[in-house]
Order: structure tokens, then C-alpha cells, then sequence
């Protein structure tokens, strides 16, 4: 059975979110990306459906790239704090029914958690969990 084709945006295009976003691309999923930063968009626009040069603390910005059309953001931002939370809450004032967001410590992942975001990640800890268990059962076939 093939999987419906699913809309997603991620916020924030460093490591981490670049990443994400190109997979998810590669994968055959609609993909809009969104940076602050013309030199995180440009290296890797021609491989998204969309992208844009935004700061995700702007409503208005967020909702003319289309953020409220997806099915799913991730919001990727990791030291500003306040960009992170603002994006998360513009998310779901656009109406995107689910709203994954990178947490940098234990505080901002109870704000996270209690502004309803679907999911709240913390990418180092959980790829250090990843490689442990690798590390641990060599055999296991990864995925
Ligand atoms: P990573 O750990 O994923 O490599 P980083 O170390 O480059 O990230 P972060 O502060 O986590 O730095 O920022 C991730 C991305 O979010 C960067 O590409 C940055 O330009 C972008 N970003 C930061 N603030 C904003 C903002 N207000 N609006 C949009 N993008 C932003």
C-alpha cells in the first residue's frame, strides 16, 4: 500500500534540521523549508518544494510561506529560545495538526510540552541513546 503524499515544513535549517528536511525530500514528501539565513536556504532550495528566507518569530511571514497548509512542522530552531516558542505557537495558531519541536533542556521541553506541542525531540540525546544500543547489539540490523 503507498503511503498519501504528506506537506511538511521545517523551521530552522542548521545540522539538524537541514538534515531532516532533505530526507524527508528525498523520501518524496512535500517539504518547505524556512531559515532566517539566506546561506542555510540557498545551498539547498532546488532539492525542497519550497523554501524561504523568514524569521520564525514573524506570523505574518510564517503564514505567507504557506506554514498553514502542512500537515506537519518540525521546528528546528535550537538557541533562540524565544524564536522556538513563538514558531511552535504559529504553528498551531495556523491550524498545522501536528507540531514536532527541538528542545535544548529539561525547562524548555515542560514549556514545550504544556503549549501542547505534538511532540518534543532532543536530537543529541536521543541519536546517543540510538548508538549506544548499536554500539551495544553490533548485529542488530539498524533502520
Ligand atoms: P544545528 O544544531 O541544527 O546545527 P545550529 O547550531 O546551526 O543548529 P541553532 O541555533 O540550533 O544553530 O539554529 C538552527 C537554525 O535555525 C539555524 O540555521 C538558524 O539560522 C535558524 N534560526 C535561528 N533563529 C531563527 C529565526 N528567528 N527564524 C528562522 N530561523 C532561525
Amino acid at each position: 500500500m503507498s503511503r498519501k503524499k504528506r506537506a511538511f515544513a521545517v523551521i530552522g535549517l542548521g545540522t539538524f534540521g537541514r538534515q531532516v528536511a532533505t530526507q524527508l525530500a528525498d523520501l518524496g514528501n512535500e517539504v518547505l523549508g524556512i531559515d532566517i539565513d539566506e546561506r542555510k536556504v540557498n545551498p539547498i532550495a532546488d532539492r525542497l518544494d519550497q523554501a524561504v528566507i523568514a524569521d520564525a518569530r514573524d506570523e505574518q511571514a510564517l503564514k505567507e510561506a504557506g506554514l498553514g497548509d502542512c500537515d506537519v512542522a518540525l521546528v528546528a530552531i535550537g538557541e533562540d529560545l524565544e524564536a522556538n516558542i513563538l514558531c511552535t505557537m504559529t504553528a498551531q495558531i495556523l491550524g498545522v495538526p501536528e507540531v514536532w519541536v527541538k528542545a535544548m533542556n529539561k525547562m524548555h521541553h515542560r514549556i514545550l510540552h504544556r503549549i501542547g506541542a505534538t511532540r518534543v525531540i532532543h536530537p543529541e540525546s536521543e541519536i546517543g541513546t540510538h548508538v549506544a544500543h548499536m554500539l551495544h547489539t553490533p548485529y542488530m540490523v539498524d533502520y
